[in-house]
């Protein structure tokens, strides 16, 4: 049998042929759906692992070994002002709890941590969104990392009202007066003298009248220049 180019349709087999292939776009489809969901639906929670380790206020590993890093927020680091009060009141919302993670567009930071966001269950089975609470009681300032940004306008509401009410660290900082310049891209601010000014590109800069204004647009002080 021979088969001119075009009527395909009119023949018998060559109307299969042309089914077959849109089974088989449809069965591709189906496979494509099943594995996307895989990929970007079910792992944006986790749900069962219980915390085993608090490392730091910001820090935790969990039951299957990996190490998570709680999203949006930086806590004291050792040596620092409020880094045993920030790592106990972290230890006591968390320690030997089941948690659920929720996570945002980066999975991992670039030591391997898990990025998330983590919640708990307190006594009368109320959620607890442990991040928030961190910055609620002042043991966290925020620390926005595009593209991770789903709660940053929620951390910067309860920063403003943990700094409002000098609670924990907000007690002891008080940011300069003085001038500062932000880097639109990391969201950190600093003196104009610090190093790291000469290595934000100009249109990342910003200038903000005093450290407060800085802090208000939801910045993040510079470890170095400690604006
Ligand atoms: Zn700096």
């Amino acid at each position: 049998m021979r088969r001119r180019k075009g009527d395909f349709a009119l023949e018998p087999f060559g109307r299969f042929k042309f089914f077959r292939s849109y089974l088989a776009a449809a069965a591709f489809l189906v496979l494509l759906a099943l594995v996307s969901q895989r990929q970007f639906i079910q792992p944006r929670r986790a749900v069962g692992l219980k915390v085993v380790k608090v490392v730091d206020g910001d820090t935790i590993v969990l039951s299957d070994g990996r190490t998570v890093r709680y999203i949006g927020i930086d806590t004291p680091e050792q040596g620092e002002p409020f880094y045993e009060a920030a790592k106990n009141f972290n230890r006591k919302l968390v320690q030997g709890k089941t948690v659920e993670l929720e996570f945002d567009l980066e999975r991992y930071d670039r030591y391997g941590r898990l990025l998330a966001y983590v919640f708990v269950r307190d006594k009368t089975g109320r959620r607890i969104f442990v991040n928030a609470e961190m910055v609620r009681n002042g043991f966290a300032r925020i620390y926005t990392k595009p593209p991770n940004v789903k709660y940053a306008d929620l951390f910067l509401r309860l920063q403003e009202e943990a700094r409002t009410n000098n609670r924990g660290l907000w007690a002891v900082y008080k940011p300069t007066r003085s001038p500062v310049i932000g880097n639109r891209q990391t969201k950190v601010f600093h003196r104009p003298n610090c190093p790291a000014v000469r290595r934000i590109s100009p249109q990342n800069r910003i200038l903000f009248r005093s450290g407060e204004d800085a802090l208000k647009r939801g910045f993040h002080p510079c470890r170095e220049c400690q604006p």
